[in-house]
Order: structure tokens, then sequence, then C-alpha cells
């Protein structure tokens, strides 16, 4: 077992973390390991026995080169300031080089207190782990920037959630574990040395273009708030809410992290909630951008006495860059959604039209999302069928349709080619509510079969399979509105 170990972040940073040592696990058990993406890192697994394995990915054993640590970060919670949260259920093992010299964190999740933890355990539970493990795999499948999962570890020991559930370690995989948060808790305890120290390192690690530039501050500005417009515009596009967009839980990299009480969209709706302690929708599913426009504006803030210090005159550039969010999202949106409809090229305002149409018609229909841009494709190929069972009546969304229909004549390639563009970015198989419930429940049991099905399917969500027709659509009948929870 071997990880090519090159840790950047304690080497040069220090006062912006704290030591951390894993909780010994009581009789760890190997339930997942990502082979793929063990050897996408260089991480060499292949001669390691399954307990090495379980024991090095639960902390039980430090693997050599490792240098544990726990960052500090603070964070906005549903709008209000926490200036002391960190890493409490979690652990950076340390940084390690691939093979192409990408640099990625290793981090436990879940295993044991740290000096952030304040009250909480440290610890997590199964069903939060294996949920996280899916989800982030399914996100990896559909190319949306994300976290990554590369190991699920069964500790042998309980956890004291509402009930006792069976305790496990999550090995995540990211670019980095910088979030706005991190800026915030300096910006917060410390002021513009440490702001510029951490934007430094960050735009060394992830924009090494922008070293030199005439003001790097107002440069990461820029560059942070583009991940953001597409990021979320990615996650919009395929039904994701994420459900606690926190500032501690927007990475700078742009990719998706935090996975606590996330879910898909199954009708289209834009108010859709799911996690149980948002009880105002903050984090709905169409609130989603103007959320991302609010967190990159506490990002500004907390950069701002870095890009002052450069320009004074550069704090209206700041400025500017966060009023220009909601039209540069819009942008990126129209352009997302064209590609799922099948429109190869920008056709301006009128296809702006129609785009933001669908919307209306898709909520006043109760339409399933996902299964809507795979019927449209149908219809191209002459198969109106699956399109009407998504509908209360077969003409329900008729005029909107028509127009579709005549936007899309006018694209170059033949309609059996449209058809096959427009399956290659619209998924059939995301992780369905049902389906991740039953799958996690019959896992806390101790079978991992459905899990490990679930996994295999939404890892391949483009490409119809007759045997997996059972994977497409939500829940049959009235099901409960569903519900998420934090606890990971
Ligand atoms: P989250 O809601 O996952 O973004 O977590 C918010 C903060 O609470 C972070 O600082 C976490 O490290 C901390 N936290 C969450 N759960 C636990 C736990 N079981 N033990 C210690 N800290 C926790
Ligand atoms: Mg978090």
């Amino acid at each position: 077992m071997h990880f090519t170990f090159d840790n950047s972040f304690s080497g040069s940073m220090e006062g912006f973390y704290a030591p951390a040592e894993a909780a010994k696990p009581l009789s760890p058990r190997l339930l997942a390991l990502n082979y793929r993406l063990a050897e996408r890192l260089g991480v060499l697994v292949g001669d390691a026995s399954a307990a090495e394995l379980a024991r090095v990915f639960s902390g039980g054993d430090l693997p050599e080169g490792a240098d544990p640590i726990a960052f500090a970060y603070a964070g906005h919670q549903f709008g209000h300031f926490s200036p002391q949260l960190g890493d409490g259920r979690a652990l950076l093992l340390g940084e390690i080089l691939a093979p192409d010299g990408a640099r990625f964190d290793v981090q436990l999740k879940g295993s044991g207190p740290t000096a952030f933890s304040r009250n909480g355990d440290g610890k997590a539970a199964i069903g939060p782990v294996l949920r996280e493990f899916l989800v982030s795999e399914a996100m990896a499948a559909m190319r949306i920037p994300t976290t990554r999962a590369l190991a699920a570890v069964a500790t042998g020991d309980r956890v004291q959630r509402e009930r006792s559930h069976p305790g496990a370690v999550l090995t995540r995989i990211a670019s980095s574990h910088i979030r706005v948060g991190t800026f915030q808790f300096f910006a917060a305890h410390f002021g513009a040395d440490h702001v510029a120290q951490l934007a430094d390192y960050s735009i060394r690690r992830h924009f090494p273009q922008l070293v030199g530039a005439a003001n790097p501050y107002l440069a990461l500005l820029d560059q942070v708030i583009g991940l953001q417009c597409e990021l979320v515009a990615r996650w919009m596009g395929v039904g994701f809410v994420h459900g606690v967009m926190n500032t501690d839980n927007v990475a700078i990299s742009g990719e998706t992290i935090d996975y606590g009480p996330c879910a898909f969209m199954d009708r289209f709706a834009a108010n859709t909630v799911f996690s149980s302690i948002d009880a105002n929708g903050r984090y709905a599913y169409g609130r989603q951008p103007q959320i991302m426009h609010w967190n990159m504006a506490r990002f500004a803030e907390a950069l701002l006495p870095a890009i002052h210090r450069v320009s004074l005159a550069d704090v209206d550039g700041a400025k500017a860059l966060v009023e220009a969010i909601p039209e540069r999202f819009r942008v990126v949106w129209h352009a997302l959604v064209g590609e799922k409809l099948g429109l190869g090229h920008d056709g301006g305002d009128r296809d702006a039209k129609l785009i933001d149409s669908l919307f209306d018609q898709l909520e006043d229909h109760g339409v399933d999302f996902t299964s809507f841009f795979r019927a449209l494709a149908m219809l191209l190929r002459g198969d109106g069928t699956m399109l009407e069972s998504l509908l209360p009546a077969p003409d329900a969304m008729a005029p909107w349709i028509a127009l579709w229909w005549k936007r899309i004549e006018r694209e170059s390639p033949g309609p059996l080619e449209h058809a096959a563009l427009m399956d290659a970015v619209n998924p059939l198989y995301i992780p369905r509510n049902h389906k991740v419930e039953a799958a996690l429940a019959r896992a806390e049991e101790g079978d991992l079969a459905p899990w490990l099905e679930l996994l295999d399917v939404v890892r391949h969500p483009y490409v119809d399979r007759v045997e997996w027709s059972d994977y497409a659509g939500p829940a049959l009948g009235d099901a409960e509105p569903y519900r998420t929870f934090c606890g990971t």
C-alpha cells in the first residue's frame, strides 16, 4: 500500500490548522474501495489485504508520509456567521501527487474528534458515508465537479444519533479543502496578511495562471465566481438540491462538497427542499443561484483586505464582479439548458424565452425533470409514448413542444443525430430518492448488494439498459415528501 504524499499545506501554512489524530476503530471492515479512482490517483492498493486496507482507510494504521491535521475555518450557516467551525469530524491525512502531477487532499471523514469538534463526537454513521460515496460517484459520472470517495470502511463502533447506528469512515479526495469559510476565518481573526497568505497559496495550488496578475486577489475572486456559476448551473441541470450551501461548504476549487442533506428532485418544482432543518427553504432548488451570489459576496468581503492592499481602486472592481453574478449565471444556465434541449448553437433571445418558459410548464404539469429530456429525444426518434406518460394529458405541453420542434428543425444534423447528442448530456439514471433509501436501509442491516447495484447504475447515467428500467423513474404511487438529515 503506497501513497505519494507531498504535504504542502502543513509544510507552509503554520497557524491555519491543528494537528489531529484518528480514533482507533474497534474492528474495521472494508465496505467499498474505488479501484478506478485509486489508479487515477496513483494510490497503490494492489498488494494490500482487505484487513490492511480497512485499517488504513479508517485511521487505524497511519500510512507512511501522512501528517494528519484538521483545518480551521469559519462560515455563514443559514445566514448566520459562526467564527469558529473547522474540521470537527474529519482530518486530512495528507496531500498526494497523482502520476500526472495533480495534487489531491486525502481526508478521513468520521475518524473521531479533533481540536474543532466542539460537542460533537467526530464520528460518522454508515448511512451518510455510503450516501456520500454513491452520490459523489453519480456526480462524477455526470461530469459535475465534485470531491470523490476513495473508500468506505465500517469501524465496528456504534454511533449515537437519533438512534444508534453502525459507525463508518469515508476517505474523501478533493483537489483541496479550502473553502470560502477558510478565508472568512482568517479575515475575521487575523486580517490582511493571513488572507493574502491563504490567497497566495490557493492561487499557486488552483490557479497558477494568476500568479503575476495585476491584482491576483481580484483575479482569484473572478475565477471562483466563474467556477461557482458553472457548478450551480450543472447541479440544477440534473435536478440536484445541495441542501446546505453554507459558506463553509463552498470549495474555492469549484467542486461539490458536503453531501449531507442533498437529494435529486423528481417532479419539477422550484421550491423543492429536502433537508429537514431547512424550514424556510433558504436552500431550495430554485434559490441556489441567489444563494451562490450571496456566498460569493461573503467571499469578496473576506478577500477585500488583500484586494484593497494591492489597489484601493480594485475594491470597486470586486463590487462589480459580485454585481455581475446574476447575468453571468444566466448566460451559463441558458447555454447548459440549450444543450440539454439539443440546441446546438446559441439562438439568442428567442432561445432564452423558450428556455425560461419551459420551467413554468414543467412545474404546472408536475413533470418528472430527469425523464423529460430523455422523452424529448424519444420524440425526435418518432416515439411520443414516453413524453405522454409524463404528462397529465397528452397535449398538456403541446404549444411549448411545437415551438421547440420548430427551433430544432433549424439545426443542421437530422433528428436522430440530435437525439443521440441529447442523450449524451441528459442522464437517464440518477440516484432516485426511494432507491437510495432502500439501498441504505439494507446496507445498515449488513446487506450491501442493493447499494452496489445502485452504484453500478449511477456510474453509467446515459446509456439505456432494459435490465435497469426500474431505476429510471420516481417511486410509484404517492410517496411521502422526501426528507433528508444532516447527520453525517
Ligand atoms: P456540516 O453541517 O457538515 O457542514 O458541518 C458543520 C460543522 O459541524 C463543521 O465544522 C463540522 O466539522 C461540524 N460537525 C458536524 N458533525 C460533527 C460531529 N459529529 N462531530 C464533530 N463535529 C461535527
Ligand atoms: Mg460541511
